[in-house]
């Protein structure tokens, strides 16, 4: 039973937005967590309840409720909900948690980052680094995800993570961290996309209206960072990851129409019904099998996606990525 939180508040002078992830195993836990938090904030006005509680307090009340509690704290690098955002977050987890700290087993990436941007930074490494997709849109689920081969219950993927143990704990579904809407630097108004070496030359300020630029997940972990581009920590405890792009947007690229439209979507659906749910068509069926369905350009588009043989608008400032398996010139073709 899971629930995202969003904490409003001050600590050392400035206003931190955080979101958090609260993890509980049973109705009885997650019934004593809503009759704590109802007489702080109103949990019945958003499904992702807004309060002005303190995350590290946040967390007190979880551990007192249960202390098996699974506390994550959500897409870490986003800019302006995330404990290590760039606008209203922290400049580590030891500040926002303090002693608290040890009770959390694990980190969210978010869309725009990946577990090599996340291992740039030593601080991280005693946590499980994992991914998650949120449930606003059903048609987006498991655009992020986290792999277990463990016993699958709350206890067990509790200590697989606790233990990061690559046997149980397998490793993370990932976006290509370009895609996600805040990799890069930028005004999503003002048409400014910029590298973060762009934004530190121009001091920080937009080009067009000279106002702060919003500063993305790629700069936020260049500033972090205590290991430089590539570097790997050593360690035997590192599960894999992959990166997907979703099915529609995959047809989409393919076929040269957006991932909504009925031309898509038939197609999208014809090849679940073939050949079963999306992460198998994405991961596991081979590229021979799907353009058996009549779908030669979508197997050859999945076929470069696996490849990493992709083309990526960076995403910026809340505007997603452009995600593109064929160039406009093949698409003509
Ligand atoms: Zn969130
Ligand atoms: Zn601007």
């Amino acid at each position: 039973l899971s629930v995202e939180i969003s904490s409003i508040y001050k600590k050392n002078d400035r206003t931190r937005k955080v979101h958090n992830v609260v993890i509980l195993p049973d109705f009885a836990a997650a019934d004593e967590l809503n009759r704590r938090l109802g007489a702080i904030g109103n949990l019945k006005s958003d499904g992702r309840p807004i309060l002005g509680l303190d995350s590290k307090d946040l967390l007190e009340i979880c551990l007192e409720v249960r202390d098996d509690v699974l506390f994550i704290p959500a897409h870490i690098w986003t800019p302006h909900f995330a404990v290590l955002g760039s606008s209203s977050g922290f400049d580590s987890l030891e500040e926002c948690f303090e002693e608290l700290l040890p009770h959390i087993p694990a980190v969210e990436t978010g869309l725009s980052s990946d577990p090599p941007m996340n291992r740039r930074l030593s601080a991280l490494d005693r946590f499980a680094v994992v991914s998650n997709s949120d449930a606003h849109s059903p048609r987006k689920l498991a655009r992020e995800a986290t792999c277990f081969d463990s016993e699958l219950s709350y206890p067990g993927i509790l200590s697989a993570l606790r233990e990061r143990d690559p046997e149980r704990f397998t490793g993370t579904i990932e976006f290509y961290p370009e895609e996600g809407k805040y990799h890069y630097d930028g005004h999503r108004k003002c048409g400014v996309c910029w590298q973060p070496k762009q934004t530190l030359a121009a001091a920080g300020l937009c080009p067009e209206c000279g106002r702060k630029l919003t500063v993305g997940v790629r700069h936020r972990v260049e500033k972090l960072a205590d290991r430089p581009e590539g570097a790997e920590e050593e360690s035997e405890r590192r599960p894999g990851f992959e990166y997907l792009i979703p099915l529609a947007e995959v047809i989409s690229s393919s076929v040269g129409v957006g991932p909504t439209s009925k031309k898509v979507q038939t197609i999208y659906h014809t090849l679940l019904a073939d050949l079963g749910p999306e992460l198998d068509v994405l991961r596991t069926v081979t590229p021979d099998e799907i353009a058996g369905c009549g779908q030669p350009i979508v197997a050859e588009g999945v076929r470069r996606m696996r490849a990493g043989q992709v083309h990526i608008e960076p995403g910026f400032d809340g505007e997603f990525g452009k995600i593109q398996v064929f160039s406009k010139e093949e698409l003509s073709q």
